[in-house]
C-alpha cells in the first residue's frame, strides 16, 4: 500500500467516525482530495486507491494535469477551490465539475454567459468570507442572501451550497457554525468546510464536503528528503 493510499484509508475512517457520531451516514460527507502542487503521479495513486473527487486551486495547473486523468477515469470529479478570474471562466467550465469559489456578481454574470454558450453547467458553491477578512475572497455573510438571489433569480444559476476558508489564526468552529446556519437558512444542501487540521470538527458542525490536501499528499513546502 502506498503512503497516499494509507493516508486516504485513515482519513476515510476518521470521516466515517465523525459522521456516525453526528448521527449522519458516512456518505453524507464527500472527501475532496486537494492535489494542488502535486504531480499527476500522486493523483494517479489516489485514483488507484479509489479516490474520485479532487480539488485544485489554479485553473492553469488543473488544465495541465486533469484532462488526461479524466479521460482515463470518466467518474473523476474535479472541484475548483481557488479564485477564478473572469478571463478563465470558459476554460474553468470546460474542466471543472464543481466551482466552489463563486464570490462576486461579475463572475456570476460571466459564468451564466459561458454556461449558456457551452451548454455545460458546473455545480456551484458561493464562497463566504466568514471572518470578514479584507484581504480574503468571498461574500460577506450579511451579503450572501442578496448575492444568492441575484445568482438564482437574476441569472438562473443553480447554487448547491456555501464554502468557507476560516481565518488561519482562529478556532474555526464559530466559522463552521456560521456557514452551516447560513446554508440552512437559505435552504442550500451543501457546505464545503474543513481542511487537514479540522475536517472532523467541520463534519461535527455540518460539513458535507471536506477539502483535505496535506493529510493525503504530504506537506507541499517540505524540502526533499536527502
Ligand atoms: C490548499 C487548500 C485546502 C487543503 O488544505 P490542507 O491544509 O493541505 O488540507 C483546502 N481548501 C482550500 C481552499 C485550499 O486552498
Amino acid at each position: 500500500m502506498t503512503i497516499i493510499a494509507q493516508n486516504l484509508d485513515l482519513i476515510r475512517k476518521n470521516i466515517n467516525k465523525a459522521a456516525l457520531s453526528s448521527g449522519l451516514a458516512p456518505d453524507h460527507v464527500t472527501l475532496v482530495a486537494v492535489s494542488k502542487t502535486c504531480p499527476a503521479e500522486a493523483v494517479q495513486e489516489a485514483l488507484l486507491a479509489g479516490q474520485r473527487v479532487f480539488g485544485e486551486n489554479r485553473v492553469q495547473e488543473a488544465a495541465s494535469k486533469f484532462p488526461a486523468l479524466k479521460g482515463a477515469y470518466p467518474d473523476l470529479e474535479l472541484h475548483l477551490i481557488g479564485p477564478l478570474q473572469t478571463n478563465k471562466v470558459a476554460q474553468a467550465i470546460k474542466l471543472f465539475d464543481v466551482i466552489e469559489t463563486l464570490d462576486r456578481p461579475k463572475l456570476a454574470e460571466a459564468l451564466a454567459q459561458e454556461i449558456k454558450k457551452q451548454g455545460r453547467i458546473p455545480r456551484l458553491f458561493i464562497e463566504v468570507n466568514t471572518g470578514n477578512e479584507p484581504q480574503k475572497a468571498g461574500v460577506s455573510p450579511q451579503n450572501v442572501p442578496n448575492f444568492l438571489a441575484f445568482c438564482q433569480k437574476g441569472l438562473g444559476l443553480p447554487i448547491e451550497g456555501l464554502m468557507c476558508i476560516p481565518p488561519f489564526d482562529q478556532d474555526p468552529t464559530s466559522h463552521f457554525v456560521l456557514l452551516h446556519n447560513l446554508a440552512t437558512q437559505l435552504d442550500l444542501p451543501s457546505r464545503s468546510m474543513g481542511m487537514s487540521a479540522d475536517y472532523e470538527t467541520a463534519i461535527a458542525h455540518g460539513a458535507t464536503h471536506v477539502r483535505v490536501g496535506t493529510a493525503i499528499f504530504g506537506h507541499r513546502s517540505a524540502p526533499l528528503a536527502s
